[in-house]
């Protein structure tokens, strides 16, 4: 029999332990939460577009046919890379009891956490998205504040600051804009809401070429929102945002999609840790001078054959979980491992209704508008399989959102558009 742990219930996780599964290892299978999230959809949970349910689904469920996953839900708070042990909270009784966990292999796919770079007040004011319970925090202060500004005799005028212009930042300024555009047109708001989407760069979505860098500017501006280059977020404090150029901003709302690091448990490991105090791997994904310790999805810098890093992004996770697997089945009959080749199919974004931009493969082909948004539809539907069998239910809500308006409604949010996932008890998470 051979055993493996896997931290982290992500898509690196999730993949690699489904090839395990197949290739008869016993897995068990770690994470803080019963459950699985889908990030790429976190912004649309934040602007009240889908209720995080929809993109959560519990790791029991997604592994009721693979019986050799078990899946443990506690929190790991420690790491011997030597012995490959976990020590764990139980989830029941955390603070109370620990356990250890040995195993023959290893697979550290722990994923990542806000950095806030040292920004004063940022970690305390402002509001991160990287899991479902911060998309949730954001939705219902986003609600609470919006409900004010329905209100005649509460309505002042509110200004909502997106820190970065990367994907997160874009996608989320994208649909806060139209949901505030939306609503100023049904008559609504009572005062002048604003996103303003700062960044100390001069582009946005930068891993992409200037024609997306341009596309992506112009459709945010032609949805309202403003941008201000060549400016950081110096310091958050609970009703007021310091930019670097020393100006203030009224604002109780800062959204932070700055940048990620690597997550707290690594600096357990004793590893010396790379860019990003993130785990660097070699080729084959192994932790150099650990023998059956892997290190996979965002948690790892993973070479990218040209003396970088790939990017933290859901096709890496998944694609690396799965190597990993195999070099782990392979290592076990005694067959080489394999250096991880990367199937790069492209990079892409929705900017928000009838506003995709994709660039496909390697070289980058540059698509906007509906082909660029059939790209992304695809990329993620691969991405959700990992996950969630009933792909066709994701295909129809994106087809819906992307192509038709929905009246937004403040109170109602959480029953329209969802994605139709067939509803049983086995299907809701614990959130
Ligand atoms: C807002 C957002 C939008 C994105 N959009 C896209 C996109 O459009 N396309 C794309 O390709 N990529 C996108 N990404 C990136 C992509 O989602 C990630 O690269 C991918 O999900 C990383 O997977 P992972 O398994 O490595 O990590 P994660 O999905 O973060 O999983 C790590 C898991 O480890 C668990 N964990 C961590 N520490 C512990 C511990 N100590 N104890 C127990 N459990 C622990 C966590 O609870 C978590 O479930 C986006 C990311 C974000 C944040």
């Amino acid at each position: 029999m051979t055993t493996a742990i896997i931290i982290g219930g992500g898509m690196a996780g999730v993949a690699c332990a489904s090839e395990l599964a197949d290739h008869d290892v016993d897995v068990t299978l770690f994470d803080r939460h019963d459950y699985t999230q889908f990030q790429p959809l976190l912004y649309q949970v934040a602007s009240s577009q889908l209720p995080a349910e929809d993109i959560a689904r519990p790791l029991s469920t997604a592994f009721a046919d693979q019986r050799r996953v078990v899946t443990v839900t506690a929190e790991v708070t420690g790491i011997d890379p030597a012995t490959r042990t976990v020590v764990t909270k139980d989830g029941e009784n955390a603070g109370e009891s620990t356990v250890d966990y040995t195993a023959d292999y290893l697979v550290i796919a722990a994923g990542s956490q806000a950095n806030f770079f040292g920004v004063p007040g940022a970690a305390e004011h402002s509001y991160p998205l990287y899991t479902v319970e911060d998309a949730r925090r954001l939705r219902q202060h986003l609600r609470d504040r919006l409900r004010r500004l329905s209100d005649p005799a509460t309505a002042e005028p509110y200004t909502v600051i997106v820190c970065g212009g990367g994907p997160t930042g874009v996608e989320t300024a994208g649909a806060l804009a139209e949901l505030f555009g939306a609503l100023k047109d049904q008559g609504t708001l009572h005062a002048e809401a604003t996103v303003r989407l700062v960044d100390h760069g001069h582009a946005l979505l930068k891993p992409f070429t200037d024609k997306t860098h341009e596309y992506a500017r112009a459709k945010l501006i032609e949805k309202g929102v403003q941008i201000t280059f060549g400016v950081a977020v110096a310091a958050v404090q609970a009703d007021t945002a310091t930019l670097s150029d020393g100006s203030t901003v009224a604002t109780d709302t800062v959204i932070w999609a700055g940048g990620i690091s690597g997550p707290p448990i690594v600096s357990t490991t004793g590893l010396s840790l790379g860019h990003g105090g993130r785990i660097d791997v070699a080729a084959d994904l192994t932790v150099p001078g650990n023998p059956g310790v892997f290190a996979v999805g965002d948690v790892a810098n993973i070479p990218d054959g040209s003396g970088h890093a790939l990017p933290q992004l859901g096709s890496v996770a998944q694609q690396s979980g799965k190597w990993a697997g195999k070099n782990i089945v392979a290592h076990r009959k005694g067959a080489p491992v394999t250096p991880f080749h990367y199937h790069d199919k492209g990079i892409m974004a929705m900017i928000g209704r009838n506003a995709a931009v994709s660039e496909i493969g390697k070289h980058r082909h540059h698509l906007e508008g509906p082909m660029a948004y059939v790209a992304w539809l695809g990329l993620h539907a691969v991405l959700l399989s990992g996950i969630h069998s009933q792909v066709d239910a994701f295909l129809n809500w994106a087809d819906d959102y992307f192509h038709h308006d929905r009246a937004p409604d403040l109170e109602l949010a959480d029953s329209v558009g969802r994605i139709a996932w067939a509803d049983s008890k086995a299907d809701e998470p614990t959130l």
